[in-house]
Formats: C-alpha cells, sequence, structure tokens
C-alpha cells in the first residue's frame, strides 16, 4: 500500500531543465537528464513510496505540472497512477524503497 504525495503530470512536456530536481531533498524525481531512459520519458514522475509531501518542487515547476495526490485537476486524474506505475516498471531502478 502506498501513498502518492505529490504527483507530475503530462504538463511537464519540456523537462529537460528539470527545476524540482534541483530542489528535492530525497531525490524522488526520475529519470532526470543523463539518467537511463531520460531520452525516452514523455515526461518526469515522482517515486510515490519515497516523496516526503515536503512542498519544495511545486513552485519550481514553470508548466504547473505538480499537485499534491488529493489536489489533481480532473483532466490529470490517470497522473498518480502514471508516476507509480512508472517506478513499478522502467524506473525500478530508481526506486527507494523495496
Ligand atoms: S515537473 Fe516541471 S520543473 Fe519538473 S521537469 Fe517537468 S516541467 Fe520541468
Ligand atoms: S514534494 Fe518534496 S519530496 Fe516530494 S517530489 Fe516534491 S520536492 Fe521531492
Amino acid at each position: 500500500m502506498s501513498v502518492v504525495a505529490y504527483v507530475i503530470t503530462d504538463a511537464c512536456r519540456d523537462h529537460v531543465e528539470a527545476f524540482c530536481v534541483a530542489v528535492c531533498p530525497v531525490d524522488c524525481i526520475h529519470p532526470a537528464a543523463g539518467e537511463p531512459g531520460h531520452d525516452e520519458a514523455r515526461q518526469l514522475y515522482i517515486d510515490p513510496d519515497a516523496c516526503t509531501d515536503c512542498d519544495a518542487c511545486i513552485d519550481e515547476c514553470p508548466w504547473g505540472a505538480i499537485h499534491p495526490a488529493g489536489e489533481l485537476p480532473a483532466q490529470h486524474a490517470a497522473a498518480a497512477e502514471r508516476n507509480a506505475a512508472w517506478y513499478r516498471g522502467p524506473g525500478a531502478a530508481f526506486r527507494s524503497t523495496a
């Protein structure tokens, strides 16, 4: 059982700047530039098991792509599962918890 604290939606289209990655204190946003899978990823994802709900990333995103899971806009309702699923699949190596 996991709770997705914060979620990145597909409004994250131009992720090369990755301001969110730079401020995350627990390094739970992947795949950042230079990491495996970055070139193929449509967006970055937050590890729901590692995010500490610290709120640091939201204001850093120029696209407004990051939301608390409980406050996702209706059109982005699927984003929470998309973030979690990425860490069960292509991003499994980045998971901080077993
Ligand atoms: S969530 Fe926002 S700041 Fe982070 S990579 Fe995507 S667009 Fe950039
Ligand atoms: S809320 Fe904090 S811990 Fe969670 S992804 Fe954003 S910066 Fe990282």
